[in-house]
Formats: structure tokens, sequence, C-alpha cells
């Protein structure tokens, strides 16, 4: 028997053996970590457990439409409810969760599902496979390894998850299983146009305001194999712009041609930085961004330094060129 095959019957009787869940995700959620958090609660009161959804902050106003958005609360504006039984999605360590351990009873039994790389295994029952493109995708298998339907509420959930973390059903993680999944979660009547719409092709003002800004800021170093930009806090304060507003940004980066590694610097304080990196298929930035206390995958990963922008990028200049000199030995 497989591990996995092991972790899917320690995670069925978790579930099995208790009644009331805190369920929650990452913080600044992404398509993934939504959809997963949903799907789950779907999951849950399909078997007439209690469920609690909540997320640090507010859930983005584009997945709004997914079923059962409204009912995830706010840590930010509720009040601290302890929950002695937790399912994590999308987090590949304890500390993604963000303000939400405050709603971890102590003692709480965990489970823990996820797909990164660098998932450290903090769960009581850990559900991690690093092979799945997105947690989405690990959650179909769990769902389909209890024999249990997927309604067409879960399959939405579940589709955003995969189309999100996969780009569009574009990057390398775009495996033969996860299209086949795709298909599957189709044929339950979801409206793949409409997704996309949604959550890849609708972008808000404000994104478009800090884009404009942001594309001056790109400069490429170590011979135009690096390109960075950064978002200052002036920045998010004078374009109106969310969180979710800067998603994709670092991409525009990493899609210049003869780039390897796009990097974003986002200020979040005076002194906090947040880190985004992405790689087109040498440099493995999961490895790049544990050194400095983050994680990700092996093409895109993240971390926060605490300092200026200018520190963090000194930082990780220093960084880059150690993985780049690895590169070239390799
Ligand atoms: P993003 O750059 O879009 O925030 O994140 C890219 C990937 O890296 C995502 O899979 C995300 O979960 C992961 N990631 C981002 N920041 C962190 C971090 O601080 N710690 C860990 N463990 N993973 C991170
Ligand atoms: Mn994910």
């Amino acid at each position: 028997m497989s591990d996995f095959t092991v972790s899917l019957q320690a995670a069925e009787r978790f579930i099995k053996e208790n009644d009331r869940f805190l369920v929650v995700n990452h913080v600044n959620p992404d398509g993934d970590a939504t959809g997963s958090l949903l799907a789950m609660g779907w999951l849950l009161r399909q078997l007439g457990k209690q469920v609690t959804l909540v997320n640090e902050g507010p859930t983005p106003e584009k997945f709004m439409f997914l079923p059962g958005a409204s009912d995830i609360l706010d840590a930010s504006k509720a009040d601290v409810q302890k929950h002695d039984v937790v399912i994590t999605c999308d987090c590949a360590d304890k500390a993604r969760v963000g303000q939400i351990a405050d709603w971890f009873a102590e003692g709480c039994q965990l489970l823990n599902i996820d797909h990164h790389p660098t998932n450290d295994g903090y769960g009581t029952v850990n559900l991690v496979r690093s092979e799945a493109a997105a947690t989405a995708e690990v959650l179909y298998d769990f769902i389909q390894a209890m024999k249990l339907p997927v309604s067409k509420e879960t399959a939405v959930c579940l589709y955003t998850g995969l189309l999100t973390d996969t780009g569009g059903f574009r990057y390398s993680n775009t495996t033969s299983h996860v299209m086949g999944i795709a298909s599957s979660l189709l044929s339950t009547g979801v409206e793949p146009g409409k997704v996309a719409e949604r959550v890849l092709e609708t972008i808000t003002k404000p994104y478009l305001a800090l884009l404009t800004r942001v594309l001056p800021t790109i400069e490429f170093s170590e011979s135009g194999q690096v390109a960075s930009m950064a978002v200052s806090l002036s920045d998010m304060l004078e374009t109106g712009a969310a969180d979710e507003d800067t998603e994709g940004l670092v991409n525009y980066g990493r899609n210049v041609e003869g780039v390897e590694v796009g990097i974003l610097y986002k200020q979040k304080a005076e002194n906090q930085v947040k880190v985004s990196l992405r790689s087109r298929e040498r440099v493995d930035v999961s490895a790049v961004a544990k050194s400095l206390g983050g994680g990700g995958h092996v093409r895109a990963a993240g971390c926060t330094i605490h300092g200026t922008i200018e520190e963090a990028k000194r930082i990780l200049s220093q960084k880059l060129r150690e993985a780049f000199q690895k590169g070239e030995k390799s």
C-alpha cells in the first residue's frame, strides 16, 4: 500500500470520527486555497458534519461567485472561536494560516491537506501529495477514495483550484490526471468559460492602475536572467488596490524572453516585504524561498523579509547568485 493510500485512509478516519470542524486556508488566499476550503465545507456538510469556514481576512472579491463563499467568516471581523478539530487547506506550514491560529484550541487535532513540496507535515494527519498540481487535486482524489459523489457546488470549487494553480491549464503541472479530473468536474455542469472569465480574464481598475506603476520599476540582473519589480505601500494606497490585485504581476517579469526568475517585492509594512518568486525552467525557487523562511513550489514560491525593499533586494540578489552558480555546476 502506498504512503498516500495510508494517508487517505487516515484522513477518512479523521473525518468520520469527528463531528465539528474548523476549516481554514492560508493568508491572502488564492483560487486553490479558496476553492479547496469551500469544497471541504461541501464535503463535510454532505456527511452531516458541522462546519465553520474561516479566512484570515475577507475572501477575495473575484472568488465570491463560488457557491458558499458568503459563508466564509473573516477572522479579522469575527470573535475568536476555539476549535478542537481543524482542517488546513493549501498551507505548507502552520504559520501560513496567520492570525487564524488563534482559533486553534491547545492540543487540537489537525488534518493538513496540501500539495507543497515544502510542507513540513505539521498535522496530526497529513494528506499531502507534492506531485499534485493543486490542493483541489488532492481533495478530489480524497473524495473518490471515500466513494462520495461530487456535487456541482463542490465541482466548481475544485475546478477553480485546478484552473488557477495550473495557470489556466498551461503550467508543467498540468498532467493527464489533472485533465481527467477537470473533465469529470465539467460533466457535473461546471461552465469553464464562466469560471475562467471570473478568475483569469477579469481585471479590476485598481489592478490596471497598479500595473502602470509597477512595470516601470522593472530591473534586470544576472545578465538579464532575473527581472524584478516592486510595489510600495503608497502604490497600494494611491491606486486603491487590494492584496488580490497584486496577484499575477510577478509574471510580467518572468515572461520576458531570456528571463529565468521573476521577482515581485511587495511592501506590506514600513519594515516588511513579501517576496514572490517565479522561475521558468532551471532555478528551484522553493529552495531559495525556504532558505529565507518561506516556501512553495519549484516554479512558484514566496517568503517575507523583515526590512526595506532595498534590503530585500540585496538579500535576494545574493541568494539568486548562489542559486545560478549551483545551476551552472550541476
Ligand atoms: P505567491 O508568490 O503567489 O504568494 O506564492 C507562490 C507560492 O508560494 C504559493 O504556492 C504559496 O502558497 C507559496 N508561498 C508564498 N509565500 C509563502 C511563505 O511565506 N511560506 C510558504 N511556506 N509558502 C509560501
Ligand atoms: Mn495550491
